[in-house]
């Protein structure tokens, strides 16, 4: 499986870590509500080192005076504190943990929430450039990965220094020259762990990157969209072999972690064992010398481990640390992402909307670039639309319209659109697939800011508005309804959480969805959404047509579903969509003869540009491209 794809994994992850002063204080901020946690920590792991160095002591006195001098009263008090400091130490220990996972988890707690709360503010273009699948990696092994700094990374550093060097102290005032012979070995240990550790972290990250790599196809392709796609095609088997070759990835990380794990012990107990090694030989000739006692050497031998256990943590520590710091870096570079579409310091308040929309002289292009975007987590093959670099002097020369309908490929999605919609207005918009119709609805809802120019809601610039006057003001109905998998009735209080039970009936007997809700067994309560109850196409629709009733906007926005329904339900929609757009402004992307006929104003809109706008019987009259567009489309659609 040694391929070069294999390698190119690894290549991409040689990230090497820098650790700044700035970094490193910002890092340190989200310890601070733990302060007492980790001072708790620390006291367990003095008083869990004091107890840990007292034992070897108690081999000593044993063997070199009690047990040579047959003092039974002394052996007895000897044994039971040899059983007492490690219960005590293991309680401890117990609760050392349990602090430490209090700080570990409030941290990983504070940084997924504060992550959610900056990618909810993140506007449109950042979910439609963004891999979702990717993010979820930084909510989930991120966090994670950044705790580890604070909850483990740090303590431990903590914990073998105060180890290390108290274990030191207590070695040279029993015996220095043992403590000498003892430390010969410190060099070889240092730079063995580090340059295994750091094998072993290059395998964690490439672990890391396989998984990621997996889950990420088995999100594609494991969804409702992505499993009917693969069906569609009959690809099965092609994408069982795709899974195979990344599982694949995995399991050989897998195994080469497993190997270098046990090589990493294997080695570091071996020059470990260079060290006992001497301290036994150098230390039994100097017994046998009768420089000291063969309880000083026993005594020894006890505390090379912890020493040297000390030592290796240490020297890993700085590495362990950056990679942790790393992981922190990834989630500051989302946290501090600026929202596309910001509220206005001080937003105008909006008492009483009128529902008058009017856009002047705007201009609009999707923006490129990465700007505002996550480094890696952008998608590199986002279908761009730009096809050259027009000035603006020369896109404004462009023939206009024509007969045919042409090729909507072009800079700017929208082109000098200056248009009123006044309030109770119903407006259509039609033109050709890719015209820009979508596209105006979504700078009125203000998914998008204009490029240039402005729009106005009851001559407000939106941009002087906060969000939550305008989502109140308006209201959108979608071609696709989306649900969340939950009940019929929390489905519909998403548009007013306060709404009563009577008021949601009120809604959907609006909606010609009530009746149907009642006959179904849960009613209300029916679970609907992706494992929930399958509601067919038109059913939906009413449900969201229940639901913006519910919210009652001054302003509708609604992009008529393109699909034909039968002629029963189709009636159901219609009527309740009539009883909807009654009295409020309403702008229809409209595919239906019915809802063109009965518009006010009917707005062409071709190649992001109103190229006619009037009434059905005066439109007809121009014989342009509404007349082409209805002789070949809306006649047929009744
Ligand atoms: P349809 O009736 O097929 O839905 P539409 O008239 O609603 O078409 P829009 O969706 O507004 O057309 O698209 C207008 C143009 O903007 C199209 O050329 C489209 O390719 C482009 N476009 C749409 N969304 C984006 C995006 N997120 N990034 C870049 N270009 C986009």
């Amino acid at each position: 499986m040694h391929t070069s794809g294999w390698y190119g994994i690894f290549s991409s992850t040689n990230e090497k870590p820098r650790v700044t002063w700035a970094l490193l204080k910002r890092v340190f901020r989200y310890s601070d509500p733990y302060r007492w946690h980790i001072i708790g920590m620390l006291l367990i792991i003095l008083v869990n080192t004091a107890m840990g160095l007292l034992t070897p002591l108690i081999f000593r006195t044993l063997i070199d005076q009690t047990i040579p001098q047959k003092q039974t009263s002394q052996l007895v008090l000897l044994a039971g504190a040899l059983l007492l400091i490690p219960t005590i130490s293991g309680l401890l220990n117990v609760g050392q943990r349990r602090l430490n996972s209090w700080v570990g988890e409030g941290v990983i707690f504070d940084l997924r929430v504060a992550l959610y709360a900056r990618l909810q503010r993140m506007s449109l273009r950042f979910f439609t450039n963004t891999k979702i699948g990717e993010l979820m990696s930084r909510l989930n092994n991120d966090v994670v990965g950044a705790q580890n700094a604070i909850s483990n990374t740090l303590v431990g550093i903590v914990m073998n220094l105060i180890q290390g060097a108290a274990t030191l102290v207590v070695m040279l005032s029993l015996e220095w020259r043992l403590t000498l012979i003892s430390v010969l070995i410190m060099p070889v240990l240092i730079v063995a762990a580090r340059s295994m550790a750091a094998r072993l972290r290059e395998i964690a990250r490439q672990a890391m990157d396989v998984n990621a790599q997996m889950n990420a196809m088995m999100n594609e392709t494991l969804n409702i969209s992505g499993a009917l796609l693969v069906k569609l095609f009959g690809h099965s088997n092609l994408e069982v072999q795709r899974f195979e070759a990344r599982a694949a990835h995995v399991r050989q990380v897998g195994i080469r972690r497993a190997v270098t794990g046990a090589s990493f012990f294997v080695l570091i107990g071996l020059v470990g064992s260079i060290g006992t090694a001497l301290v036994y030989g150098l230390g039994g000739y100097m017994v046998i010398q009768e420089m000291f006692t063969i309880g000083t050497i026993v005594a020894f031998g006890a505390y090379l481990s912890g020493l040297y256990g000390a030592l290796q943590g240490l020297a890993n520590a700085p590495a362990e640390f950056a990679t942790s710091v790393v992981s922190f870096e990834r989630v500051f570079e989302v946290l501090d992402l600026e929202p596309d579409i910001q509220d206005p310091a001080e937003p105008i308040r909006l008492e009483r909307v009128r529902g008058q929309i009017s856009f002047e002289g705007v201009w609009f292009k999707y923006p490129e670039g990465r700007r505002g975007l996550l480094q890696e987590v952008y998608r590199p093959n986002v279908p761009e639309l730009v096809i050259e670099e027009l000035p603006i002097e020369s896109a404004i020369a462009l023939p206009l319209p024509a007969e045919e309908p042409r090729n909507q490929a072009r800079e700017y999605a929208l082109e000098d659109i200056n248009l009123v919609i006044e309030p109770k207005q119903l407006v259509a918009l039609v033109g050709p697939s890719g015209a820009g119709k979508t596209t105006l609805t979504y700078l009125m809802l203000r998914l998008y800011d204009p490029t240039r120019g402005v729009v106005n809601l009851d001559g407000h610039d939106l941009r002087s508005l906060s969000r939550k006057d305008l989502t109140n003001a308006i209201g959108m109905v979608t071609q696709e309804t989306n649900l969340f998998h939950d009940t019929i009735r929390t489905n519909l209080l998403y548009a007013r959480l306060d709404a009563t039970q009577e008021e949601i009936e009120d809604a959907c007997r609006a909606a010609n969805i009530h009746d149907f809700i009642s006959e179904l067994p849960d009613g209300y309560d029916t679970v609907v959404g992706e494992r929930g109850y399958r509601l067919s196409g038109g059913e939906k629709q009413r449900l969201s047509i229940a639901r913006v009733i519910l919210k009652n906007p001054r302003i509708l926005v609604l992009d008529e579903a393109t699909s034909s329904l039968d002629s029963e339900s189709e009636a159901l929609i219609q009527d309740a969509l009539k009883r909807v757009m009654h009295q409020r402004t309403s702008i229809v992307i409209a595919h239906r003869l019915s809802t063109i006929l009965a518009a006010d104003l009917i707005l062409v809109i071709d190649r992001g540009r109103v190229v006619e706008q009037g009434t059905h019987a005066e439109l007809l009259e121009l014989n342009g491209l509404y007349a082409s567009l209805y002789h070949t489309q809306f006649r047929r659609s009744g």
